[in-house]
């Protein structure tokens, strides 16, 4: 049976003493990618704890927080099905009382102002800050959160490290539909003829694993396959392609052992992101 929590006092106090706690921080509309987070904690926790927060701090004006998707009885439905023991849906007043926060956490230049952060400046202070906040909150033992965000992965990592947090996090890999689109609560936003399309931004990073497979080591080269792949989709606007180092997020010119192909596009309005491992090391895929 799924408990469903609003006021931090109250987690708190159910949480007291409970051991191998594991929390999957979200913003709600839950989807298999999410789902599969939750099963990997089921797998290994004895308590599993579901966040949902939209979290107006890492929304530009400009963007989309008014739009996100909200619909906490579905997602309770889906985390009691998923045997997920408790949801912390707090709301704004709870998690911010209603004012800006005084204390943000600054994630590292290096690893924010590239990629997603060169669009969506400050994005990942809202970030790290709220995942510090939900990290007081539910004291987990693990913390999951998805290759899919991977420039979020890398700051999260490196902020746990930096700042001693006595947590693990697991890095889960990117669940993807049928036809290679990585799942997404945003995917919502797309229109019939745009959900035709989207596989391709999948399809155009496969087309530079196939080449890397074959030896391809040139950043530049493989950068050249997915843009002339691309071309053929006028419809999705590139907002970056890169390649960069998985943990410094640094761009390579040549990939010895594991880069991360990364991507932002539009596609009508709707901003999509996704990215694919290059390796030929398996292990670290997971
Ligand atoms: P969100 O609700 O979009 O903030 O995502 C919550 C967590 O789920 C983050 O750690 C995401 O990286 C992860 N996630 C979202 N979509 C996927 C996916 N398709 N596969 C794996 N993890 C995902």
């Amino acid at each position: 049976m799924t408990q469903l929590f609003t006021k931090i006092t109250e987690l708190r106090e159910f949480l007291t003493d409970r051991k191998q706690i594991g929390l999957i921080p979200t913003m709600g509309a839950l989807h298999q990618g999410h789902l599969s987070l939750i099963e990997r904690s089921r797998q290994q926790d004895q308590v599993v704890v579901v966040s949902i927060f939209v979290n107006k701090l890492q929304f530009a004006p400009t963007e989309d927080f008014q739009q996100y998707p909200r619909q906490l009885n579905q997602d309770l439905y889906l985390c009691e099905e998923a045997g997920v023991d408790i949801v912390f849906a707090p709301d704004d007043q709870e998690i911010w009382q209603d004012r800006q926060p005084k204390t943000l956490i600054q994630p590292p230049s290096f690893l924010s102002e590239g990629l997603c952060g060169r669009s969506r400046p400050g994005h990942f202070i809202g970030v790290a800050t709220v995942v510090v906040k939900l990290l007081n909150i539910v004291q987990p033992d693990r913390a999951y959160f998805g290759q899919k965000d991977a420039q979020q992965l890398a700051i999260i990592q490196q902020m746990v490290k930096d700042l001693n947090l006595p947590v693990e996090i697991i890095p889960c890999a990117i669940a993807r539909d049928i036809e290679g689109m990585a799942l997404s609560s945003r995917n919502q936003y797309l229109n019939a003829a745009e959900k035709l399309i989207a596989p391709q931004i999948y399809a155009s990073l496969e087309v530079a694993q196939t080449a890397f497979f074959n030896g391809e080591q040139n950043s530049d080269r493989l950068l050249d396959l997915v843009q002339s792949y691309l071309a053929n989709t006028p419809q999705l606007k590139l907002d970056y392609l890169q390649i960069v180092d998985p943990h410094s997020l640094q761009p390579l010119k040549s990939i010895s052992e594991n880069a991360l192909l990364a991507i932002a596009v539009y596609l009508g309005k709707t901003r999509l992101i996704d990215n694919i491992l290059l390796t030929h090391n398996f292990r670290v895929s997971q």
